[in-house]
């Protein structure tokens, strides 16, 4: 069989996405692979495409638990034999399925990096036929990345060890070049293929919003939505998800939460929930969603701004992997990025407290780079999916994507150069001492103890401007881009006299902002060209979960809504037809066909029916 056959026959899909050919290529080929990919790009195909076609068992090395279960659960059900090997399973468990992996019962098998070690499993991989090992969400390798995980460095010990060295194809979304360099490093990859592939995501609509209110912007966008459209809101502390959720449930909508402070069993309950549909909100932090392979997420709200872009990318992202359209709203505030300042300076993580205290200081700087970019990007008043693309290395990326906030929006250029220097003669008159919230307390006048005891309502800047704290902190940006100040990178950074300061007051001077002329515009329910018939659509998702929930499987693992909605579209009439549905392999055809196919043959009817009734 050649690769396309079997992705055919297996996950019914009549072509590959992009990089995914060329990826199953080098590994079938015995080249070691490096695959760098958006999440939702498909990157479980260029690997379990090959461990199929394959002589042998291929090690898949897997950060997660949710994640191998979910991975091997799907492939199952496509017809693949597959287990996972992790601390969730008994001692038993685990030897029984060693035993069936050496008796060449799997195609794949799935473990988290810890096993690598273990002598049981050590002993079963040097007495066995490994071609391929897989390194899934690779990144985790690097000190660089955002999910440093020191159990992913005796991975390379690991295939050394082994009888026969198999290909290392390794697979992550973090395309920065350092993070790629330390994966083919630290993997020890020979001359690996290495592709990128585009990290575009058509189908998501972007956008960003810093205006107060959050609470009602956000009840905004659900409004706008189906009440059962599932979705995620990402809040940056466990303390704002307990609270919004409460919120959202007291309007009537079915949310869970997800953090940390949580225990183990109603973390998993609640993931449960989510993933099975019973619930459609999920209030998270950052700790939920890696690994969370939920195919119809059709928006991702974050509630508080993220601390770096490659966070937000990721965690947005898992929103429209069925290829939907699927919306990503960001609301931002100053708070957010004082509590990721906070993050960075009070780092109470302890497996980062044993960092000596050079790469301590060395991940700080880092962090807080990101972290500022991430602000320039809530601050961006050009094309949001042109600054990620950017961000991410793409060379030349549309600079107009008509899908995001800022490509709907209108702007105007305002001159406020007189505001801009009552800035900088603050600055100059509080002798570069102070950040930016004391100098426009300064400029507005504000009547603080503080102030007073260090006489700065003395000042001839006292009181001087009339704008709001809001404006002033966004011409402080303007400045600080022009070159005319800058912060200083302390815990509680200073403003100072930049290069340029002393051009501000040259008659030629000009300094203009660039601000939206109405409010921003919110995402409106993307619309979908609808060509499918809805009530099918519900009867064959009420199908779905009927079958989910007899084999206790999530619902986007029998078929996505993508491939439900492409039953709509070709109204198979048999089941030649029905394997011609893209998504729909044969093991599946075989398996669910006759079930799918009588309620489409029954809506055939109906629709005569109502037809000739009328
Ligand atoms: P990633 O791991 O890159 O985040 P996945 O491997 O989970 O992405 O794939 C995302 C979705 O895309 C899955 O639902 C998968 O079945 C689907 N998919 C992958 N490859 C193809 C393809 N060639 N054609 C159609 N759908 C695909
Ligand atoms: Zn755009």
């Amino acid at each position: 069989m050649t690769p396309h056959q079997t992705l055919k026959k297996y996950f019914g899909y009549d072509d590959f996405r992009y990089g995914q050919q060329e990826l199953i290529d080098a590994i079938l080929g015995r080249r070691d692979a490096l695959g760098i990919m958006p999440t939702g790009a498909g990157k479980s195909i260029c690997f379990q495409v090959p461990a199929i076609m394959l002589d042998g068992i291929t090690i898949v090395v897997s950060p997660l638990i949710s994640l191998m279960k979910d991975q091997v659960h799907a492939l199952n059900q496509a017809g693949i034999t597959a287990a996972f090997i992790n601390s969730s399973l008994t001692e038993g468990q685990i030897s029984k399925a060693l035993q069936n992996a050496a008796n060449n019962l799997y195609k794949l098998i799935y473990v988290a990096p810890e096993r690598l070690v273990s002598y049981n499993f050590l002993r079963f991989a040097q007495s066995s036929n490994i071609p391929l090992v897989v390194v899934d969400e690779a990144h985790c390798i690097s000190q660089w990345g955002n999910d440093f995980r020191p159990s992913y460095l005796s991975i390379a010990d690991f295939v050394s060890s082994l009888q026969k060295r198999p290909t290392v194809a390794a697979f992550t979304a973090t395309a920065t070049p350092k993070v790629k360099e330390d994966i083919i490093e630290k993997l020890n990859l020979k001359t690996p293929l290495v592709l990128v592939s585009g990290f575009d995501r058509p189908n998501l609509n972007f956008s960003a919003t810093g205006q107060s209110g959050k609470a009602r912007i956000l009840l905004d966008f659900l409004s706008t939505r189906p009440k059962d459209a599932v979705g995620i809101v990402y809040c940056s502390t466990r303390k704002q998800v307990e609270s919004l959720e409460f919120e959202l449930n007291s309007k009537g909508y079915r949310a869970s939460r997800y953090h940390a402070g949580l225990s183990d069993d109603e973390r998993r309950n609640n993931q449960d929930d989510f993933i099975h549909d019973r619930m459609n909100i999920m209030v998270a932090t950052n700790a939920f969603g890696m690994g969370i392979d939920k195919s119809n997420v059709s928006f991702v709200v974050h509630y508080n701004m993220p601390k770096d872009i490659e966070s937000y990318y990721q965690e947005a992202g898992r929103a429209g992997r069925d290829g939907q359209p699927a919306d990503c709203l960001l609301l931002y505030s100053k708070k957010d990025f004082n509590t990721q300042m906070y993050f960075i300076f009070e780092n109470d993580d302890e497996s980062k407290t044993q960092l000596d205290p050079v790469v301590e200081q060395e991940n700080r700087e880092r962090n807080l780079k990101r972290l500022k970019e991430m602000w320039s990007f809530c601050e961006s008043t050009e094309c949001l999916r042109n600054h990620i693309l950017r961000y991410f290395g793409e060379v030349n990326p549309p600079s107009f994507c008509g899908n995001c906030s800022n490509c709907g929006a209108e702007f105007e250029e305002i001159d406020v150069t007189i505001e801009a220097q009552k800035i900088i003669s603050c600055i100059v008159r509080m002798k570069e001492r102070f950040g930016a919230g004391m100098v426009i307390d300064v400029l507005k006048g504000a009547k603080n103890s503080r102030l007073r005891q260090l006489k700065l309502n003395q000042l001839s800047t006292y009181g001087i401007s009339k704008l709001s704290s809001e404006k002033l902190s966004d011409i402080i940006s303007v400045l600080i881009r022009l070159g005319y100040i800058f912060k200083t990178d302390e815990k509680y950074p200073i403003l100072r006299l930049d290069k340029n300061w002393r051009t501000i007051l040259d008659d030629d001077t000009k300094i203009t902002m660039r601000v939206k002329k109405e409010l921003v515009a919110l995402p409106q329910k993307s619309h979908t060209s609808k060509v499918y018939n809805d009530e099918l659509f519900n009867a064959l998702k009420a199908l779905r979960l009927k079958i989910a929930n007899k084999n206790n499987i999530p619902a986007f693992v029998v078929f996505s809504d993508a491939t439900l909605i492409d039953m709509c579209r070709k109204t198979p009439k048999n089941l030649d037809e029905f394997l011609n549905v893209n998504g729909v392999g044969q093991v599946k055809a075989a398996q669910y066909g006759d079930a799918f196919l009588q309620i489409i043959s029954d809506f055939g009817h109906n629709d005569i029916e109502v037809s000739q009734n009328v």
